[in-house]
């Protein structure tokens, strides 16, 4: 194994957890750079392992395939949290990992994030861990009458979570999550909701990308708008509350941080510990996107100064926009600059993310306006 501190050169092999479109645009990032991936998936076709050098089809624990991933790759990273702490244990024994180990695992488990942002003084809102049902009533009498209810591990996209307007709602919703452990948090009226993408490499230098502004729907990503519509302060303390995170947990990789704005307070709801579905953008519209920077802070280069070259504003393409009858790529890229990204998933599904559009223009709310106008072509979807 190279030492952590010598940077890994062009026709490395570096290998990727997880087999979805993060893995796979991380893997274009990498050839594009003249590495080799090795992607660890174990689906037997997948969006990643399409466009890697080499699959192995093998699950996330087995110590077979982490064998195999530790003793031919340089260098391994991944592309969701949801890997097994002790997998990331193990190939930190014979390869180099990044992001930390500890840090994905902070990430995998919402009340050790919520724990996490308030040992080290981070903004966020208020919580209490459910872990049976005689828990509830107490929890909700700590709420600010509105909550929301979420399960403490594998919720995404808005699965696993629930408003509730009282202990009775969150006692239900409590039930049909299995009687899991759950959070319990105040409901945030908020104006609007931004991220932040970083990158820290090994020497702890960060490189922070613009603030973006997303919007969802049913709880699913929907449109990112950058630079996020925010004073110069909102933008500067978001940027300052990222870095702080990253910091604290000495972090080498792409993070991002998601926050909730209301006035000039933010409050973070929760991180990622690798690039982002609101990084997307980043592909077209700066100098170096967010998978160019997690390939360079995985081989032990110096994470890329950023500089936004145009506005931009990204649209997810679900499932449920391709699956409609009047779909077609084609209304998708018909103008100029607009940057087409499709996962190369075989089988469209609702609430499956398949694709985004990164469309450029001078000003955002221009921008902003024609992905209206494109949107409006599918009245039975949006
Ligand atoms: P999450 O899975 O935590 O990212 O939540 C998905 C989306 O649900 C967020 O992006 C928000 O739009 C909404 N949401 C989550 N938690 C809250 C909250 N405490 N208050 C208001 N909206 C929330």
């Amino acid at each position: 194994m190279k030492a952590h501190s010598q940077a890994l050169l062009p026709g490395a092999m570096l290998g990727v957890l997880g087999g979805g479109q993060l893995g796979r645009m991380f893997a274009h990032a990498a050839t594009q750079m003249g590495y080799r991936v090795t992607v660890l998936d174990p689906a037997v076709r997948g969006p990643a392992a399409e466009v890697a050098t080499r699959h192995l089809c093998y699950s996330y624990d087995d110590p077979k395939g982490l064998e195999e991933l530790a003793g031919s790759c340089d260098a391994v990273t991944t592309e969701f949290e949801n890997v097994p702490a002790h997998s990331l244990r193990y190939l930190q024994q014979h390869t180099r990992v990044s992001p930390p180990p500890a840090a994905v695992e902070i990430a995998q488990s919402r009340i050790r994030e919520k724990n996490f942002f308030k040992q080290n003084s981070v903004p966020t809102n208020h919580f209490y861990l459910l872990t049976s049902d005689a828990d509830i009533d107490d929890g909700f009498a700590q709420m600010s009458g509105k909550a929301v209810i979420k399960t403490t591990q594998l919720g995404y996209d808005g699965k696993g979570q629930r408003v509730c307007n009282s202990a009775a709602e969150a006692r239900q919703a409590f039930k049909e999550f299995g009687s899991v452990e759950c959070l319990l948090e105040d409901f945030v009226p908020f104006d609007l909701e931004v991220s932040v993408v970083l990158a820290r490499d090994i020497h702890g230098n960060t490189e922070v990308f613009p603030v973006v502004e997303n919007q969802h729907s049913n709880g699913i990503l929907d449109v990112c708008i950058v630079p996020a519509r925010v004073s110069a302060t909102v933008s500067d303390t978001a940027k300052n509350i990222a870095c702080k995170l990253a910091n604290a947990l000495e972090y080498v990789g792409v993070l991002a941080v998601e926050m909730f704005v209301s006035g000039d307070t933010l409050l973070v709801n929760e991180i990622a510990p690798r690039p982002h579905n609101s990084g997307h953008y980043t592909l077209d519209a700066t100098d170096h996107s967010q998978f160019d920077q997690q390939v360079r802070t995985l081989c032990g280069l110096q994470a890329a100064k950023i500089t936004q070259q145009q506005p931009a504003v990204m649209l997810n393409v679900l499932g449920d926009l391709v699956l409609d009858e009047k779909f077609s790529w084609e209304i998708l890229c018909s103008e100029s600059d607009s940057h087409l990204h499709v996962y190369g998933k075989e089988e469209a599904r609702s609430g499956r993310k398949m694709a985004h559009v990164n469309f450029l223009g001078n000003d955002v709310d221009d921008i902003l306006r024609r992905v209206v106008t494109i949107k409006g072509q599918f009245p039975e979807v949006y």
